[in-house]
C-alpha cells in the first residue's frame, strides 16, 4: 500500500501515520520527496485495512501496489536508482563497465587485466575469488588469497572491486575487500545470502538464475532491498532454453521489462549470456542500445589459458574494441560508458 500524504501534511501527520502502519503490522517506509511525503505500507496487505489508512490525518490517497515486489517496484519509486561504488556509477548517464576475468588466478593476470582494462575504459574489475562451479572437481577460486589480489588490484588501479560472495557465512569477509556484492545465478534464490547481503553496507549486483522468472529474480532483489541495503543491481546473464547454440539464452527484452516495473538499475553479461568469445562484443552493444545501464564482461589476458570461462573472455584487444565500438552506441543513447 502507497499512503500518498498531502502537501499540507504535518510532521505530527507523518508520524501519526508510521505508528498507525505499524499498529497494522506492516512495515512504514517513508520517502520524503520535495513536494510531498508518501509513505509505503510493506507486509502482507490481506490484513490491512486501506479505509482505516485513508481516514488518517494529512492523507491524501491510498493506493494498492499492484506488483508482488514492492520496494523494488516503480510505483513505489518513480526515479530510476542509480548505483555508485567508487570508480563505478550503474544509472542515470552512466553506463557502469565491469570487466575482468571469471577467476582470479594469480597477482599478474588480475593486475595486467586491471591495469588493460582501466586502460580501455572499464570502470570497475570483477574477478571470482570465490567459485560456484557446476562441478566440484573444477577450480573453486584462491579465497581469501584472492580477495587480497582483488585489493592490491584495485591499489593499483583504482578500479572498484566486484566479486562474488557464494554463503552467508562470507558475506562479512568479502565485503571487507569489495565494493560491491556479487551474488551469482546459482544463488539467486539462497534467501539466506540474500538477507544476509541486505544487511551488508556494500552494493550488491544479482544475478538471474537461469531458471528464475523475471518475478523470481524482483522478489529476490526484494528480500536485499527489504532487510536494508538499497543498492541492488540486476544483471541478466541469460536463461536456461531449448537453444543449444549459445551456452545460455540472453533475453535483452528483460532491459526495458525490468526498467518498467522496477526503479533498480540493469547490467547485462554478455559473456555468461552467449558463452562464446565471438558473439560478447556484438551482444554488449545491444545490450547498450536496449537501455542497459551497465555491462559485466570477462577479460583476461590469455583466455586460452583461463583457469575458468577462457571460451567466453576476450583479450585485452578485443575489450578496446568492444569499448570503441560501445562507446559510439552509447552516445547515440545519449549516455556515457563509465
Ligand atoms: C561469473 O560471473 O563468473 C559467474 C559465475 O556468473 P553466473 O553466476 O552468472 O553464472
Ligand atoms: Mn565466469
Amino acid at each position: 500500500m502507497i499512503v500518498v500524504m498531502k502537501r499540507s501534511a504535518s510532521e505530527e501527520d507523518i508520524q501519526a501515520m508510521i505508528e498507525h502502519v505499524e499498529a497494522l503490522k506492516m512495515k512504514p517506509v517513508v520517502l520524503r520527496g520535495t513536494e510531498r511525503t508518501v509513505i509505503a505500507a510493506i507486509g502482507e496487505e490481506r490484513f490491512a485495512g486501506a479505509g482505516s489508512l485513508e481516514s488518517g490525518p494529512g492523507v491524501d490517497e491510498v493506493l494498492p501496489i499492484l506488483a508482488p515486489y514492492k520496494l523494488a517496484s516503480r510505483e513505489l519509486r518513480a526515479e530510476p536508482t542509480v548505483v555508485k561504488a567508487g570508480s563505478l556509477t550503474v544509472g542515470g548517464a552512466n553506463i557502469g563497465v565491469i570487466a575482468g576475468p571469471c577467476s582470479v588466478e594469480n597477482e599478474e593476470q588480475i593486475c595486467a587485466t586491471a591495469r588493460g582494462v582501466k586502460a580501455a575504459g572499464a570502470t570497475a574489475l570483477r574477478g571470482g575469488a570465490f567459485k560456484p562451479r557446476t562441478s566440484p572437481y573444477s577450480f573453486q577460486g584462491l579465497k581469501e588469497e584472492g580477495l587480497k589480489l582483488l585489493a592490491e588490484a584495485r591499489e593499483q588501479t583504482g578500479l572498484a572491486i566486484v566479486t562474488e560472495v557464494v554463503a552467508p557465512d562470507d558475506v562479512e569477509l568479502v565485503s571487507e575487500y569489495a565494493d560491491v556484492l556479487q551474488i551469482g545465478a546459482r544463488n539467486m534464490q539462497n534467501y539466506r545470502l540474500l538477507e544476509c547481503a541486505g544487511k551488508s553496507t556494500r552494493p550488491v549486483l544479482l544475478k538471474r538464475g537461469p531458471s528464475a522468472t523475471v518475478d523470481e529474480w524482483l522478489l529476490a532483489a526484494e528480500y536485499i532491498l527489504d532487510a536494508g541495503n538499497p543498492n541492488v543491481m540486476l544483471c541478466e546473464r541469460g536463461i536456461r532454453t531449448f537453444e543449444a547454440h549459445t551456452r545460455f539464452t540472453l533475453p535483452l527484452a528483460s532491459v526495458p521489462y525490468v526498467q518498467q516495473k522496477t526503479h533498480l538499475p540493469i547490467v547485462i553479461d554478455p559473456s555468461h549470456g552467449t558463452g562464446h568469445t565471438n558473439l560478447v562484443t556484438a551482444m554488449a552493444r545491444a545490450a547498450i542500445a536496449a537501455g542497459a545501464d551497465g555491462v559485466i564482461v570477462e577479460v583476461h589476458p590469455n583466455p586460452d589459458k583461463a583457469m575458468s570461462d577462457g571460451y567466453q573472455s576476450l583479450n585485452l584487444p578485443q575489450f578496446q574494441e568492444m569499448m570503441r565500438q560501445c562507446g559510439r552506441i552509447a552516445e547515440a543513447m545519449d549516455r556515457e560508458l563509465g
